[in-house]
């Protein structure tokens, strides 16, 4: 995340009389006051002079062990991932290069909360330099310093505010330690000036449900108490709004209610064409994951087994996690992406050399050349794991999926793998526009693909997808990407072969319908963008899926593709 203030262009600043514009980050909308996030405890002006140095080291790792005590105490509270986030956290606090370097400064005369700041920021610098995954971490790092600082300043510590009633959350940006013990129940919408298309934010708030508006210009201007009516799928905030529009907003979230509610079962388009509805799974409880009304599991994204680890987790461990999954999804099917290593997911234990662009270099399916063996313990797990759910008489339907294959050959490599380590379905991952464009020669090498939109769109626009300055170039509804999407959709068909899409595309209800249109057989998503879907899907028959489809392929930009999709889908589908 990054932790400047985006500059802002005057020639194309917000229209004063017109709603506050970001970027559409969480679907839905609500109305409701503004309490804002309190600012990060700023040190002050005067550095004071220190005279007992040993003190200050004293008191600057003291200050950590409290953050960290009180992080790993609220991991307790919760479950899932927003434990896992919380004792990530705590870690960090304990990390020993940072509490030495803490240590250098204060013994060299610098007060504990200077001490910790600089510290802190050195390493922030470090990581963000490193970019991807890396930098993204920084954010925690700077939440670590903050709560370090204001403990040894006195200040309240930095978090949630709690107005006692429902409002809008608006912050400069969310670090992971406040975004996961966010309560819907009291949170009702999300507006930030920082963050962009792929931020900790977005997902989070996909993930919850909420409404969210991010890179949002003016935020910093909403004042406390303030009535405000966001609209996550506009990516708008009106302050202050009218009778009317707080009337169209409520009715329209109560709408959705309870549409919502009501859908259920497997994905079906209104003439009954059947599109499988899928989750996309990391860490997290395997019972809770298999507990929703899913048909499966499309992506697995089995990094969270080995990030932050000095070591590749044994094949007994990795066979014992998947094995829990297997069972909760016993009888669905389960798509498991083998270790998608390198560029934005570096890992300790698989060096890819100095590498100037490493989006564009030794990642996903490429690692393997180098570090065979973390492919293939992993297949040997995963094919142990499906035999010993299958024991218990209950095992899903396992498949793996390669991710960054580009050509037919890495294709044909992988499922010569797959089927060796006993799995008898393999497919791979449509992450660059080489895989997209020979889709059919990969088809016949694979039992199926699935597209990673968020991959597929950062290298069909030559756009980073963890910058924030770009969000139009990976707008989804790029027509440039929706014309590759088509022609894997169309080499599916031919061969009868599936065609997943599991990147963030399809998690808007709109564009998973022009996805299917496109030829998609199954969608993959967070798990609370799945009713919407189901419910927009089942309001379409697959002609009317083709027949939007052709639409966003001719359309020159996305906004163009947006709107005339939006004019030409079934009136019912608008009303979510
Ligand atoms: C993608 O690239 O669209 C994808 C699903 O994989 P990830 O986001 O994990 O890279
Ligand atoms: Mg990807």
């Amino acid at each position: 995340m990054a932790q400047t203030e985006p500059v802002q262009n005057p020639a194309s600043g917000p229209d004063p009389e017109g709603p506050l514009r970001g970027i559409a980050a969480g679907p839905g909308a609500a109305v409701a006051p503004v309490a804002r996030m309190a600012d990060p405890p700023a040190l002050p002006a005067q550095e004071p002079v220190v005279d007992d140095p040993a003190a200050e080291e004293g008191a600057a790792l003291a200050a950590l062990d409290e953050v960290g005590a009180e992080l790993d105490t609220r991991a307790a509270d919760v479950e899932g991932e927003a434990a896992a986030v919380l004792s990530t956290l705590a870690l960090m606090a304990r990390d020993p290069d940072l509490r030495r370097q803490i240590g250098e400064l204060a013994r060299g005369g610098r007060p504990a909360a200077w001490a910790v700041h600089t510290a802190c920021g050195r390493y922030q610098e470090l990581l963000l330099a490193a970019g991807g995954y890396l930098a993204e971490r920084a954010a925690d790092l700077a939440d670590i310093r903050d709560r370090a600082v204001a403990v040894l300043l006195g200040l309240p510590m930095p978090g949630l505010p709690d107005p006692g009633h429902p409002y809008v959350l608006v912050a400069r940006d969310l670090a992971p330690a406040d975004t996961v013990r966010l309560d819907p129940a009291k949170v009702k919408a999300i507006v930030t000036r920082l963050g962009g298309p792929t931020s900790h934010t977005v997902i989070l708030a996909r993930s919850l449900g909420l409404p969210a508006v991010v890179g949002c210009s003016g935020a910093e201007h909403l004042v406390d108490g303030a009535t405000v009516a966001v609209d996550g799928d506009a990516g708008t905030v009106e302050v202050d709004p009218d009778a009317e529009i707080v009337e169209r907003i409520q009715g329209r979230a109560e709408r959705r209610r309870i549409l919502l509610a009501e859908s259920g079962g497997p994905g079906r388009t209104a003439d009954g064409v059947p599109i499988a509805l899928l989750l996309n799974a990391g860490e997290g409880d395997s019972d809770e994951a298999g507990a929703h009304d899913s048909e499966g599991i499309g992506l697995l994204r089995t990094e969270f087994l080995f990030l932050d680890r000095a070591e590749p987790p044994t094949v007994a461990e990795q066979t014992e996690a998947y094995t829990r999954l297997f069972r909760a999804f016993a009888g669905r099917v389960v798509t498991v992406r083998t270790l998608d290593a390198g560029s934005d997911k570096p890992l300790e234990f698989a060096p890819t050399g100095e590498e100037a662009n490493p989006a564009l270099g030794v990642r996903g399916f490429r690692t393997s050349k180098l570090h065979p063996r973390l492919l293939t313990d992993q297949l040997t797990a995963i094919s142990a794991a499906e035999h010993a759910a299958a024991a218990d008489g209950a095992s899903a339907r396992v498949r793996v999926m390669a991710p960054m294959v580009s050509t037919p050959a890495e294709a044909g490599e992988f499922a010569e793998l797959a089927r060796s380590a006993g799995i008898t379905e393999a497919g791979v991952m449509v992450e660059v526009p080489a895989a997209a464009l020979l889709a059919d020669r990969l088809l016949r090498r694979v039992d199926f693909v699935s597209i990673g939109t968020n991959d597929l769109a950062q290298y069909t626009m030559g756009a980073d997808r963890t910058l924030e300055s770009l969000p139009e170039l990976l707008d989804p509804w790029q027509p440039s990407l929706l014309h590759l999407l088509a022609k894997v959709g169309r080499a599916g068909e031919t061969l009868g072969r599936p065609v997943g899409v599991c990147g963030e595309a399809a998690a808007d209800p709109l564009l998973a319908v022009v996805l299917v249109g496109l030829g998609a057989t199954s969608l993959s998503m967070a798990s609370p963008a799945l009713p919407a879907v189901r419910y927009v899907l089942s309001r379409h028959s697959h002609a009317e899926c083709r027949r939007l489809a052709e639409l966003a392929l001719a359309a020159d930009d996305p906004e163009r593709a947006r709107k005339v999709v939006r004019e030409a889908a079934h009136p019912e589908a608008l009303r979510l």
